[in-house]
């Protein structure tokens, strides 16, 4: 027979919160068993499946540190190391990361992946071999958000071509060096409607009169401009040289050589192929020297000096040679996708790249950027893309795309067949399949429609939040509350983790207009977990105006079975605690078995026996779904065996009740 431990474990926090209560929370919630100490490879643990990597070179000195440590360590080191160690390490450790629940996440994004696998339609792009002959079945993602956290799947290591996806980095690279107002004298930034090497773009109409400057820096006439304001006094070595460290600090390489990182690729054989019969493109290189925007030194005639009279020294422009040669090198940089996604981090981190914390571009270019990708970077179904997708992205022909979440995550994705625009079949449809199942899209608003997620929010929180206001408001009669929740068209009939519904809670509680109110709003009355409708929370309470209310209606209403063994047996007490969605998110963690999930509630302080509105615990809910890691997590936490439901249920009735055997025979145990 094992006892039950919680008051020592009670002792054990006060104990540690009285040196330091915040690591006490971390520290506490990272214990195994009963002892005192936490072990090395549980705390690396915990870090890697919050998404960060071993090779973050923020971790590097930690790990170093933990490694020398041996497999124990008492607080008084925690304390220490948690002290010394970069603040990324308490987030993660704290849950706070930006995609908290970040294995969740990649469950979610591995079902999208293995979906979008299946799919093989389109064509590889075929103008030049290099691209004609890549593998067509490759598929990658991955994901970096602006935290380091990293998701990756499939061939997400493997370099591809660069292409178009270059050109929103060129127009950033431009706008560093001659600031926006002087590269929008050479480029605009409307939307052109057209295919996107129409010789045509170098017109745009600007208020009535011919500007004759490219329409964006996203098509390619305005893509060979921007590449051609970069350092157009500087050898082609040396520009091509500054563009690659800058794609290398957008991916986390450092001069210093400090990091593991390499700069891109150059794909030698890829750029003379471009070259050999980019016809259409010299041709926009020498429109834009015709129309006197490509910026050039003045050449003077040179003496003719061919000897044959017939014949002579052919010109051929420099700058516009120089700025065809540096396009097409740069298109013909490759990279990974985790690569890729980097540099998309670091554009949704405002400039900053989030592996190496390297400032890289300014806010300013970053902000100026993104609307034009948003609206230009997705060819001809940029329109359709922004609709469905609704965040800036840029696609090219090697198959990559990648998309942006301002303040939150880059995405690349890789797949080399083209759909009749140019974009990546799979691409898009794994976009699409993201902006479905997470509230990402740029006009996304706040939470309404509880099937979409947000990525930034817990998941035990999220459905604490869909249920939690509405069921705290109902219990405690406060109609203002419910009438803000309606108008934000929230569904009040969602019940939480026991499907108890803001009508349970109102009428156990003798809430009248509560009742009243739902009832008037159509909410239409449910059975709870145990079969009982919220006339009989009413009746049993001896509310009877509610009764009345109910037998209005003409439904036949059943009643609740709990199970209680022992009603006057051991009784132990539920912690009250302040922060009620809080403690609606722990139940519904221990409903979900998220062991995860408890532990960074535990780290942030919330005790591990907060009871809800039924004086429902974090116990009571994992013995009644059976999530035997869940109670074995709980009770080593000290969270005491008899605390009683509104009903006088404890956790082991509801194990007995649910049929859960081994928790069950798990919790019998305990005396
Ligand atoms: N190098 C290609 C070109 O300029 C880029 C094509 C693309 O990815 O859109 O034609």
């Amino acid at each position: 027979m094992k006892t039950v431990s919680y008051t020592n474990k009670k002792s054990l926090l006060d104990k540690l919160k009285a040196k330091s209560k915040r690591e006490a929370n971390i520290f506490f919630s990272l214990c195994e068993k009963d002892s005192e100490i936490i072990s090395t490879r549980r705390f690396k643990d915990v870090l890697l499946n919050s998404g960060l990597k071993a090779k973050d070179k923020r971790l590097y000195n930690l790990f170093q540190n933990l490694d020398a440590h041996g497999d124990r360590i008492v607080f008084e080191d925690f304390i220490n190391i948690i002290r010394s160690s970069e603040l990324i390490v308490e987030k993660a450790l704290r849950g706070e990361l930006s995609i908290p629940d970040f294995s969740y996440f990649a469950k979610n994004l591995d079902n999208m992946f293995d979906e979008v696998k299946k799919i093989k339609s389109g064509e590889l792009a075929s103008y030049i071999p290099p691209l004609a002959n890549v593998d067509p079945d490759q598929f990658g993602v991955a994901i970096v958000t602006t935290d380091g956290q990293i998701y990756q799947r499939g061939d997400s290591e493997v370099d591809f071509s660069i292409q178009s996806m270059c050109k929103p980095f060129n127009y950033c690279f431009a706008m560093e060096k001659l600031g926006l107002e002087k590269v929008h004298q050479h480029v605009g930034q409307e939307p052109s409607g057209r295919q996107f090497d129409d010789l045509t773009l170098l017109a745009k109409t600007a208020v009535g009169q011919l500007n004759r400057i490219p329409f964006n820096p996203m098509v390619n006439a305005g893509a060979i401009m921007t590449a051609g304001l970069i350092s157009p006094e500087d050898s082609h070595s040396q520009r091509l040289r500054y563009i690659r460290q800058q794609f290398g600090r957008l991916i986390g390489w450092s001069p210093k050589g400090e990091f593991s990182t390499e700069l891109p690729r150059f794909n030698k054989d890829m750029a003379r192929q471009e070259n050999f019969t980019g016809y259409n493109n010299i041709a926009m290189g020498y429109l834009l020297m015709a129309t006197g925007n490509l910026p050039h030194t003045k050449t003077k005639l040179h003496n003719d000096i061919h000897p044959d009279q017939d014949e002579f020294d052919f010109y051929s422009e420099p700058a516009v040679t120089e700025a065809l040669k540096l396009y097409f090198s740069i298109c013909s940089l490759e990279m990974t996708s985790v690569n890729f996604a980097t540099a998309a981090a670091t554009l949704a981190n405002s400039g900053v790249c989030p592996i190496s914390q390297d400032r890289v571009l300014s806010q300013k270019t970053v902000r100026n950027c993104l609307p034009v990708l948003q609206t230009s970077g997705m060819y001809n179904a940029s329109g359709t893309f922004f609709q469905q997708v609704g965040l800036p992205a840029k696609s090219g022909v090697g198959g990559g795309v990648i998309l942006i979440v301002p303040r939150l995550m880059g995405i690349c994705i890789f797949s080399p067949r083209l759909d009749k625009q140019g974009n990546s079949v799979r691409g898009i449809e794994m976009a699409k399949k993201i902006t479905s199942k997470y509230l990402v899209h740029t006009f996304d608003g706040t939470m309404t429609d509880t099937d979409r997620l947000d990525p930034k929010i817990p998941i035990s929180k999220w459905r604490a939040n869909s249920c939690g206001e509405a069921i705290w408001a109902a219990s405690n009669g406060n109609i203002r509350t419910l009438e803000r929740l309606v108008s934000e068209q929230r569904d009040l009939q969602i019940g939480d983790y026991d499907m108890r519904t803001p009508l349970h809670l109102a009428s156990a509680e003798g809430q009248l207009e509560a009742v009243k109110f739902l009832l008037k709003q159509g909410v239409k009355p449910i059975p709870d977990r145990w079969g009982g409708y919220g006339y009989f929370d009413a009746k049993n309470n001896n509310h009877k105006d509610i009764v009345k209310e109910y037998e209005k209606l003409d439904i036949n209403y059943t009643q609740a079975s709990h199970l209680v063994e022992d009603p006057n047996g051991k009784t132990d007490k539920m912690a009250i605690y302040d922060d009620e969605l809080a403690v609606i998110e722990l139940l519904f963690a221990a409903f979900e078995n998220n062991v995860e999930g408890i532990r960074t509630l535990i780290a942030k302080g919330v005790p591990v026996h907060a009871g809800d509105y039924d004086s429902r615990t974090a116990l009571h809910l994992a013995a009644a779904e059976g999530c035997l890691e869940v109670v074995e997590y709980l009770v080593t936490h000290g969270h005491p065996l008899f605390v009683r439901d509104r009903w006088g249920a404890t956790p082991l009735d509801e194990a007995k009740r649910e049929k859960r055997k081994s928790v069950y025979n798990y919790l019998k145990e305990f005396r």
